[in-house]
């Protein structure tokens, strides 16, 4: 086995999370009586470059040909979008001759907001069902998987452009140096690359293993980002620090030579060495916070059951299907969940094979305890499921560690 970025040989083992099917590989009816294909699901840290990975078994076109994740479903999510557009149209100056390309750019989420700010923009976006989604609301969109081909061709007929983002898709990329390069490639000598991705600190620091799945082929510190974006001659100029997805990463990268580099970055890189993760060593407590969630959760569920109490879930997001399937709940423990999500009303999870229901079967059904499974999305679930009280029920987040959530009366989660 070779490091994706380095070649190198030197991977090691830092959490072995068993053998699951895809997460976003939702279930119809029927197919819970056909063959399930599920792929060894192992985290591993090159010692020589530091990307943290898995490796490449699914191919992009199996996953993303039908996505099941239509961006729009999360308020919270469209509101950080508009955020950051409006931020980046004024700091960027960008006008009616500009041009904003979104990589993975779903359903028109984002670029919406640029639709609405009169600035010209183009999304790629490789599943066909939610770039027509996106179409709907008048977001141009070309469906594809953006390479360097792909990149070129834009090129030719757009142009290039002036801020290209690419927000939760530099993980999903197995190809990583093809696609940095189609990065630069769609990107004006002077212009602006964004990134959003979820930062490997979080991942390790509050135990975030449910972040790891087969459609996230890496995970990265600053340090291997610089060293990944590099390889198509970018520079990161400046980074935040996120709290969506639980701890992100923004980076702001440019062509090499353009700009000078923020001190912003000296000092996350600072943060990172702190935590250990400037080294092979730093991730090995991984495991054992892996494990404390599943027993904690597992013991908890099986005092549910003993006692007689319901416990659905809420949310069906690609995390929940790792924490599931790692912790082998199926529908004795969890005897359904529930999603905002249409396409994955009537179908079921994947592996744990768990029905998947409207968000108002839970107000008819009353179960006893609620499983928030999106538990990046704490504070707006709280806000959102404060009326579960009114029948006696108990909201319970599983991560980081499994914890209840606390209602305020005000409306307001804390
Ligand atoms: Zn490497």
């Amino acid at each position: 086995m070779h490091c994706r970025l380095c070649d190198s040989v030197r991977l090691v083992s830092v959490l072995d999370l068993g053998a699951t099917p895809p997460c976003e590989k939702f279930l119809t009816e029927i197919e819970l009586d056909e063959p399930e294909t599920t792929y060894p699901l192992h985290l591993r840290i090159c010692q020589d470059c530091l990307l943290l990975q898995i490796p490449a078994l699914i191919t992009p076109d199996e996953t993303f040909t039908e996505y099941a994740y239509f961006a729009s479903y999360s308020d919270s999510w469209v509101r950080h979008a508009k955020t950051f557009v409006d931020h980046a149209v004024t700091q960027l100056d960008l006008d009616a001759q500009s041009l904003l390309v979104e990589v993975a750019s779903n359903d028109g989420y984002l670029l919406q907001h640029a639709v609405a700010a009169g600035i010209p923009c183009l999304g790629i976006e490789p599943s066909v069902n939610v770039g027509a989604a996106a179409r709907e609301r008048g977001v141009p969109t070309t469906t594809g998987f953006l390479d360097e081909e792909l990149a070129a061709k834009i090129r030719a007929e757009y142009g290039p452009a002036d801020l290209v983002v690419a927000n939760n898709v530099y993980a999903h990329v197995p190809d990583l140096i093809g696609f940095t390069r189609a990065l630069r490639e769609l990107l004006a000598d002077d212009g602006w690359l964004t990134i959003e991705v979820h930062h490997a600190l979080n991942l390790v620091r509050h135990g975030q293993f449910d972040t790891v799945y087969h459609e996230h082929f890496q995970y990265y510190t600053l340090l291997s980002a610089q060293y990944a974006l590099a390889t198509g001659g970018l520079t990161v100029v400046d980074v935040e620090l996120l709290p969506t997805h639980g701890g992100s990463l923004r980076l702001w990268v440019r062509p090499d030579g353009v700009a000078q580099p923020s001190p912003r970055i000296a000092r996350v890189l600072a943060i990172e060495a702190q935590a250990g993760l400037h080294t092979a060593d730093g991730y090995s407590g991984l495991r054992s916070r892996a494990e404390v969630v599943r027993h904690d959760l597992l013991r908890y569920l099986l005092a549910c059951r003993a006692g007689g109490k319901r416990v659905a879930g809420y949310g069906a997001p690609g995390k929940g299907n790792t924490l599931l399937n790692y912790c082998g709940i199926r529908p004795d423990l969890l005897s359904y969940t529930v999603d905002r999500n249409p396409y994955k009303q009537g179908r079921y999870t994947p592996g744990t094979r768990i029905p998947i229901h409207p968000p108002e079967h839970l107000d008819a059904d009353r179960p006893d305890v609620v499983l928030a499974l999106p538990w990046n999305l704490e504070a707006e679930l709280t806000s959102q499921l404060r009326h579960i009280r009114d029948w006696g029920a108990h909201l319970v987040f599983p991560m980081p560690t499994l914890h209840p959530a606390v209602f305020t009366d005000s409306g307001d989660a804390r």
